[in-house]
């Protein structure tokens, strides 16, 4: 993919012609690392600025009647936009990238490429707000799914139907870290015409690009990892083809679904540092998954990088690290709360994916509108916590929470 055009020729479409120090790479595949600073719309070619502008209009001005600009109206299409969708499809290697309000525009969008009376195939440790959406909002248009286990792809056969469209991916799953074969998935799913969609959020595309498994729409809550700094609210979506892109561009388009150009900059800003974060938060996590795995007053330790972890094969067939999000049970519910009022360091809220350490309670956050029952079926146990770590030294994470689990009372296994 060259660097300079980006999937759909940023360069063309924003600033017209190059500066002279950036050419000589088109054609040239950058490693991971390098796209991250050099995307095609870090420099603005018109001034040598070394950030996108900020385009802060509604409408463009058309001088020409017979020759349109560009973009004629931000909903339909804008250059700070325009440069964030590209760089995530550059990143996922797409065809087409979207920007949208938050994940769930991106995902209530991306839904509406199917019909009334289509079905869809969803893995049951969905998140939470994707499981709202189907189950209240879809259910009523017309729009069923089935959600099952999709670590057995047995499961995933058995859930077809005549009517089955879509299967829709989540991996690993929150909060329980369950870990799905996308490739075995995409095979099958390949195999009965049907669309394939994936929440990234977890990974990023540093990690894990579903689209080289075959995945046909990569999708991401941007207000978590690729953000980074709970900061901004938004959403991404990449499509594998170009027909694909197409119809999501029409989605978000006629949805109006679309990402303001403020949040946009904020959102490339934050992008900037992936990998630098990721790695960083990587590396605390596995320290801290193995002290919490090493103690005897945690009844149990959900992390892809600890050699226990059932899904830990499979995830590394296609994901190149495990990510900084463990989940930890405490034992019961009521430690679990003192644990929460004890920390120190950790913003305890909901949300993931930040410099600074979040620690979450899925029963009484995330996952509270899920029945009891469903809740402690699919492991959410009330003494499970979630700790998405953050880029504070990691010694300092595991004394803080080393303080709150001995001021909390132990409850005997
Ligand atoms: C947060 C989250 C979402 C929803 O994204 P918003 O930006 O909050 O709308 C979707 N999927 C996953 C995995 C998430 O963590």
């Amino acid at each position: 993919m060259s660097i300079n055009k980006g999937p759909s020729g940023l360069e063309s479409q924003v600033n017209g012609n190059s500066l002279p120090g950036k050419k000589g790479r088109e054609g040239d595949e950058l490693r991971f690392e390098t796209k991250l600073l050099h995307f095609g719309g870090e420099i603005d070619r018109a001034t040598g600025a070394s950030s996108v502008p900020i385009y802060q209009a509604s409408t463009f001005h058309h001088e020409d009647i017979f020759n349109p600009p560009l973009h004629d109206y931000s909903r339909s299409g804008n250059p700070t936009r325009q440069a964030l969708e590209d760089y995530i499809a550059l990143l996922e290697g797409g065809a087409r990238g979207f920007a949208y309000a938050s994940g769930m525009a991106a995902i209530s969008s991306s839904f509406m490429l199917l019909s009334a009376g289509d079905h869809m195939i969803v893995t049951e440790d969905v998140y939470g707000g994707t499981y709202r959406l189907l189950t209240s909002i879809l259910s009523r248009m017309g729009i069923e799914s089935t959600f099952v286990d999709m670590t057995d792809l047995d499961q995933v056969k058995a859930a077809l139907k005549p009517n089955t469209k879509a299967v829709y991916m989540e991996t690993p799953s929150n909060p329980t870290l369950k870990i799905t074969d996308i490739g075995a998935v995409t095979d099958w799913a390949k195999e009965h015409g049907l669309l394939t969609l994936l929440d990234n959020t977890f990974m990023t595309p540093f990690y894990q690009r579903p689209i080289e498994f075959g995945v046909d729409i990569v999708i991401h809550s941007a207000t978590k990892f690729l953000g980074g700094h709970s900061d901004v609210l938004a959403g991404l979506a990449v499509a594998r083809t170009q027909e694909l892109g197409d119809q999501l561009k029409q989605l978000q388009n006629g949805l109006g679904t679309v990402l303001g150009v403020q949040d946009s900059w904020l959102l490339m800003r934050g992008m900037k540092t992936l990998s630098t974060r990721m790695a960083h938060s990587e590396q605390s996590a596995a320290k801290l998954a193995a002290w919490l795995q090493g103690r005897s007053d945690i009844k149990q330790v959900y992390y892809p990088g600890l050699l226990s972890h059932p899904g830990r094969e499979v995830h590394e067939k296609q994901s190149s690290g495990y990510g900084a999000v463990i989940s930890f049970d405490v034992g019961s519910g009521e430690r679990a709360k003192e644990v929460l009022n004890h920390v120190k360091l950790p913003l305890v809220a909901v949300s993931l994916g930040a410099v600074e350490s979040i620690l979450s309670y899925p029963t009484m956050m995330s996952h509270a509108a899920m029945g009891e029952k469903v809740r402690h079926e699919r492991g959410i146990t009330d003494g499970l916590l979630r700790f998405s770590v953050g880029l504070e030294d990691v010694d300092d994470l595991i004394a803080d929470l080393d303080h709150a689990f001995a001021a909390s009372h132990e409850v005997p296994r």
